[in-house]
């Protein structure tokens, strides 16, 4: 057994008991790279430059459900009733934000477990020398497995417990961070609830799967349903899960999905809400919100695979959406046009230097949405968006105190938060998201 592989008890910053660890955790790496979000007493701690979105959640209580409890940093709100949950979310976000508007009581789940479309598992070796795989320990990179995980789709997890009896007869090695050496680093499945198809990602330190053909024919045997297999190859010293290269092993190298009634392209490292169900009670509060008109313009900001927008172009004149990703654009631009959307326009571009530079050129807005990462935006993209003068903004975000911070600027400048929805997309865990719809006020054009 590798001396560093072994278990050992470490310091503690988030929900880690200082106690003698049980099997099935193990140290994977030795770099934290992990900042804590919560401190000891569950109370969010603000990084520099960096929103923090934790609920501040009650004491850890364990559950009893779930064997990686104690270690994983998943599911903090495992212990508690699906109502005691929703009550302390409904608290967090009025706590929040009744200053500005009366929060709307949250949307939950009717069934909230096993709703994550995309499980994604860190491999490690193990004490006995096994495969394991799992999540990260909260505030570090030590692999909890997490095989029986109640968020995970349950599929998705059959498949990995084959990866990893294939990779053992296959004689593949995990990769291990400290000394470098190893093949696999991370699996990653996405599995359209709606159309069925299965991506499976293998993140690999080499482009080369040794015994390829045989390993793809023997996981298509186990599991038929698979639509596609991608080598994923990051080869580089650093805790993002993928590598910029994607090899197509099986399949196209992409699922499709539906969502709101239209069909999707996605790609391994495109953006794709993890729950699906409450996806669609999401845009339909966004654009619902939004109250469309058939002459308007309008700009979905952090498009991702352009599913906002593309759930409201048929109901506007023009959808200019923006997004990162390059990967991402591409899927939007082809979601467009196999769902014959023909008044989308997909920018790859950041999102604050292209507001910014459509404001200088005088262009106007009707409504945007505006749907950023946890971080939130930034003064650039708000100070272009409002000079844009959209009669609404729709603001969706999974990060409430960021997004705090941004309606703080927004109703200086000129808008006033008319509603305020949180919708329940992550049960059992302390993450909340919610949609503001706010709307120019008269001041607004000479407060810019
Ligand atoms: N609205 C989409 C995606 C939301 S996630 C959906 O509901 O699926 C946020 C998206 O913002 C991601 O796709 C990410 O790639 C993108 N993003 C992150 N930083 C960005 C930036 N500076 N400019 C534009 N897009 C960005």
């Amino acid at each position: 057994m590798n001396k560093d592989n072994r278990f050992k008890p470490k310091k503690t910053s988030g929900y880690i008991p200082e106690q003698k660890p049980k099997a099935n955790y193990y140290k994977a790496a030795g770099n934290n790279k992990y900042k804590p979000v919560t401190d000891r007493n569950g109370k969010a701690v603000r990084h520099e430059n960096e929103a923090v979105t934790a609920a501040a959640p009650p004491k850890k209580k364990l559950s009893g459900k779930c064997r990686a409890e104690k270690f994983c940093g998943g599911c903090n709100y495992l212990a508690l009733k699906y109502e005691e949950q929703l009550k302390l979310k409904q608290e967090y976000i009025d706590g929040l934000f009744s200053e500005y508007v009366k929060v709307k009581p949250i949307i939950g789940m009717q069934d909230p477990l096993h709703y994550r479309n995309k499980v994604h598992h860190a491999f490690a070796m193990g004490k006995g020398g096994e495969i394991i795989s799992g999540s990260y320990a909260a505030d570090t990179h030590w692999v909890v497995s997490t095989d029986d995980c109640l968020l995970e789709d349950r599929k998705s997890q059959d498949i990995i417990e084959t990866v990893r009896k294939l990779a053992k007869s296959f004689k593949y090695k995990p990769y291990n961070e400290d000394t470098g050496y190893g093949l696999l680093r991370h699996v990653l499945i996405r599995r359209g609830f709606e159309s069925g198809e299965i991506l499976v990602v293998l993140v690999l330190t080499s482009p080369i799967l040794p015994g390829k053909k045989n390993f793809v024919k023997a996981l298509r045997e186990k599991h038929p349903d698979i639509t596609s297999i991608v080598i994923n190859v990051n080869d580089q010293d650093t805790s993002m899960v993928l590598g910029e290269r994607n090899i197509p092993i099986f399949g196209p190298g992409f699922i499709r999905d539906k969502l709101c009634g239209l069909s999707y392209r996605i790609s391994p490292s495109s953006f794709y809400q993890i729950n699906p169900v409450q996806t669609e009670v999401l845009y339909n509060t966004a654009i619902q919100y939004a109250d469309l008109k058939h002459h308007d313009v309008i700009i979905d900001a952090y498009c991702g695979i352009g599913t906002i927008g593309l759930t409201a172009a048929g109901k506007v004149s023009k959808l200019i959406g923006i997004e990162l990703n390059k990967d991402a654009v591409r899927d939007a631009r082809i979601n467009a046009s196999d769902n014959h959307i023909s008044n989308a326009e997909f920018v790859n571009a950041d999102a604050s230097e292209y507001i910014s530079e459509m404001a200088d050129e005088g262009m106007q807005a009707d409504v945007i949405f505006m749907d950023p990462p946890r971080s939130g935006s930034t003064e650039v993209f708000m100070s272009s968006a409002v000079k844009l003068a959209p009669r609404t903004i729709v603001y969706i975000s999974c990060g409430p105190e960021s997004l705090k911070r941004d309606l703080e600027y927004l109703t200086k400048h000129g808008y006033k938060v008319q509603k305020l929805q949180p919708v329940d997309m992550f049960p059992q865990t302390v993450h909340v998201e919610t949609v503001v719809l706010l709307s120019k006020t008269e001041k607004s054009h000479i407060m810019p």
